[in-house]
């Protein structure tokens, strides 16, 4: 075996007559680049150029930090964590922001400079809340990556980002694994009006289990922040008024609605375990019922319903009695929240909604006043497992987070009609941005 590897090392370097090179002294790698840069001053330059680099780096000493991998900076997550966890203050570092007033307090941002962005990926970015998120982000100078599947989102939400260097959108569906250097993951991809989440319920559990597991993956993998945006339905047909954060809840596990409500519990379960046993850092929000221009015109959802029949001229479909309740939220308040929540140093769960409670006749009273005072009411059978009631008690949410919700449904519904006529008639030029909302 000896010789035949000796054999084989002779037939990789055979001895050639045709070429004999000079030996080589081992000294004169090193005496001849001496010897070059003293030579016509090189030297000289070299110097320069090290003194120059000097000063750029002590004069600007923050700049974007490269990545730190994971395990660099997790600490063990105390035992002691239980419901509703609230971190420590920097218990993980948070190597890539710069500027935000809980994050690096030592490192200095010389005067006159502005913070750099965040790289984000927003996950369900081409939806109604995606969309209005990503305006927010881009306006504040971050870099935002939509994916989404287009199963209910639309390029139309995001194609004025089109162009910008800061945006970028892919299409794929997050039960895919996905590989992105970020800083933060808001992980909205998932329908949320419940026509669409019961069209295919399997893709809708895959999507909030496998869907969250991959993004969960992914914020580990790169030491990125997650948001998960969970819903008020983890309450299901709430046996508590109004929902606390400390509700468990009371859902049919084998309903019609299961694989949404089940799916988004299993998720906020998948977030915990996640910050638990591999210290990723986590936010959940309880998001309630949200309404705003972009929705889907024909989703399904009771206020795009109303708006779009009210503007057709059709009979406003009121399912069962109308006594049935929920509570409507603007979309940038919850925007706002969603924000706040990121940013923050708590990791939820928090209730993000409009206390403000209208039966669905109440809220067909407020369509016939803004739009159409002649509409029509056609009551309908009521779908399976609808909740009775839901409200949210948000005093979490304005203790920890310094967060209300400021546009009431008389404020906020205008402003969605307005999006609404144009999409329907196209009569109407005004833009569908958020942010002309006056509170109230
Ligand atoms: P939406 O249907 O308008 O947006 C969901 C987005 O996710 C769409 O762009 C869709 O194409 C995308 N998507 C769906 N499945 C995907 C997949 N497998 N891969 C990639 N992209 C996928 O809904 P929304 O109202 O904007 O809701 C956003 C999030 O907020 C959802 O997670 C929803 O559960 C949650 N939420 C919303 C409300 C509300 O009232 N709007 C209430 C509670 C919770
Ligand atoms: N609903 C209604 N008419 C409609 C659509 C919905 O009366 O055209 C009712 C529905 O029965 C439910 C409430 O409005 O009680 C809210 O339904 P939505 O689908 O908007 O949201 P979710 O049930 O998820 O809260």
């Amino acid at each position: 075996m000896g010789s035949e590897l000796i054999y084989r090392g002779h037939e990789t370097h055979p001895a050639s007559d045709s070429y004999s090179p000079k030996p080589v002294k081992p000294w004169a790698s090193v005496i001849r680049p001496i010897r070059y840069m003293l030579r016509e001053q090189r030297l000289l330059f070299v110097l320069v150029g090290i003194a120059i680099a000097t000063l750029i780096f002590t004069i600007f000493p923050t700049s974007r930090a490269p990545h730190v991998p994971h395990h660099h900076f997790t600490t063990s997550i105390s035992d002691s964590i239980t419901y509703f966890p609230i971190e420590p203050q920097n218990k993980f570092s948070y190597p890539h922001r710069v500027g935000f007033e809980s994050a690096n307090p030592t490192g200095k941002i010389p005067l006159g400079l502005k913070r750099k962005g965040l790289r984000i990926v927003v996950t369900g970015g081409a939806g109604f809340v995606g969309s209005h998120l990503v305006d927010r982000l881009i306006a504040r100078g971050d870099s935002v990556i939509v994916v989404d599947n287009f199963f209910t989102g639309r390029k139309e939400n995001v194609m004025h980002h089109f162009g910008n260097p800061n945006f970028e959108l892919i299409r794929h569906d997050v039960v895919e694994p996905l590989l992105l250097e970020v800083d933060q993951i808001y992980h909205l991809a998932c329908p949320a009006s419940p026509v669409h989440y019961k069209f295919n319920p399997v893709k809708t559990i895959k999507t909030n289990v496998v869907g969250t597991l991959n993004m969960l993956g992914l914020a580990k993998r790169v030491g990125a922040r997650f948001l998960l945006t969970s819903t008020s339905e983890v309450y299901g047909d709430p046996l508590q008024h109004p929902q606390k954060e400390t509700y468990w809840g009371n859902v049919n596990p084998i309903g019609v609605r299961s694989c949404y409500d089940e799916g988004k519990r299993t998720a906020e379960t998948l977030t915990m375990d996640y910050h638990r046993g591999a210290g990723v850092e986590v936010r959940i929000a309880r998001i309630f019922n949200t309404y705003g221009p972009r929705m889907c015109i024909d989703d399904g959802r009771v206020v795009s319903n109303f708006v779009a029949q009210a503007l057709r001229k059709e009979p406003l479909t009121v399912y069962g009695d109308g006594k049935q309740t929920r509570s409507f939220q603007y979309v940038s308040d919850l925007v706002e929240g969603l924000m706040r929540l990121m940013e923050g140093e708590h990791v939820g769960p928090f209730n993000l909604g409009n206390p403000g409670e209208f039966t669905m006749l109440e809220l067909a009273e407020v369509v016939q006043e803004t739009i159409d005072p002649n509409a029509k009411i056609e009551f309908r059978p009521n779908t399976e497992d609808d909740p009775h009631k839901r409200k949210p008690d948000i005093s979490r949410a304005k203790e920890l987070l310094g967060w209300q919700p400021k546009v009431s449904l008389r404020k906020g519904l205008p402003l969605m009609v307005s999006d609404f006529r144009q999409r329907i008639f196209g009569d109407h030029k005004e833009g569908s941005n958020t942010n002309n909302a006056s509170t109230s």
